[in-house]
């Protein structure tokens, strides 16, 4: 597979891995029941962002007011911060990921059940940013290469191969394409969930060239044009700050 750091539009995740969610079962869909009122604000939100019209109160959806949410209802994992993080991204129309995180539907719902339980989002995740399908074998590939250095401590690092994957496709700074704050935040996720494959990372390449250059060495393509990074002129285009 050729080096490709994307400038396109991002793509699916791939349907593999999904099994690995141990516990957490499959749901058909998101419609999970309203049983508390911070559930209730959502779906007023959700009805706020769908027709342009204020709720009732006269509140839009807000980043932070989303956040906070998915915060009161997070489950004390350790990918709680970096999903709401996402999650508010996207469904107020910050980062690049696809709907649904570029996870299927019941991945998500998994996904969601397991760090935000009793928090239902109803169809906020679905912004109308659709996965770039002829991409899939650029996924999986990206997928397996995470996998084979999870972690192996909980089933939510299957899910964040899966959204970090969808994130690649996009064509900005990593972190910023999965809806992050800060770049910290990614090195971090990186760590806790595939802490083999980030310890590789030892000069802290950014995060995109760092998993498409593994990717390339792993089927022995090199498409540096120098053997050392110190004398490279694309050095700036791996190493540096990503603001
Ligand atoms: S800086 Fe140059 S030599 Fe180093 S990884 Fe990037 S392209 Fe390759």
């Amino acid at each position: 597979m050729a080096m490709h750091v994307p400038e396109s539009p991002p793509s699916t995740a791939g349907a593999a891995g999904y099994a690995a969610a141990g516990p957490v079962r499959p749901t058909p869909g998101i419609a999970l029941t309203i049983t508390d009122r911070r559930t209730t604000d959502l779906r007023d939100h959700q009805s706020t962002r769908q027709t342009g019209q204020r709720s009732e109160d006269g509140r839009r959806l807000e980043p932070k007011r989303l956040y906070r949410l998915l915060h009161g209802h997070a489950a004390g994992h350790g990918n709680d911060h970096a999903f709401a993080c996402m999650i508010t991204s996207l469904c107020t129309g910050g980062g690049a990921l696809p709907d649904w995180l570029g996870l299927e539907p019941a991945a998500f719902a998994c996904l969601l059940r397991y760090h935000f339980p009793r928090l239902d989002l109803g169809r906020l995740p679905v912004v109308g940013r659709s996965a770039d399908l002829q991409r899939a074998d650029e996924i999986i590939e990206l997928v397996a290469l995470m996998l084979r250095d999870k972690a192996g401590d909980s089933p939510s690092e299957v899910w964040m191969a899966h959204v970090v994957a969808a994130g690649c496709l996009a064509s900005d700074h990593l972190w910023q394409d999965l809806g992050l704050w800060e770049r910290p935040e990614l090195t971090a996720l990186m760590r806790r969930n595939f802490p083999a494959l980030a310890a590789r990372n030892v000069k802290d390449m950014k995060w995109k060239r760092f998993l498409y250059k593994q990717l390339c060495e792993a089927e022995g393509i090199y498409t540096c044009r120098v053997p050392s990074c110190e004398v490279c002129t694309d050095y700036h285009a791996c190493f540096g700050p990503e603001n």
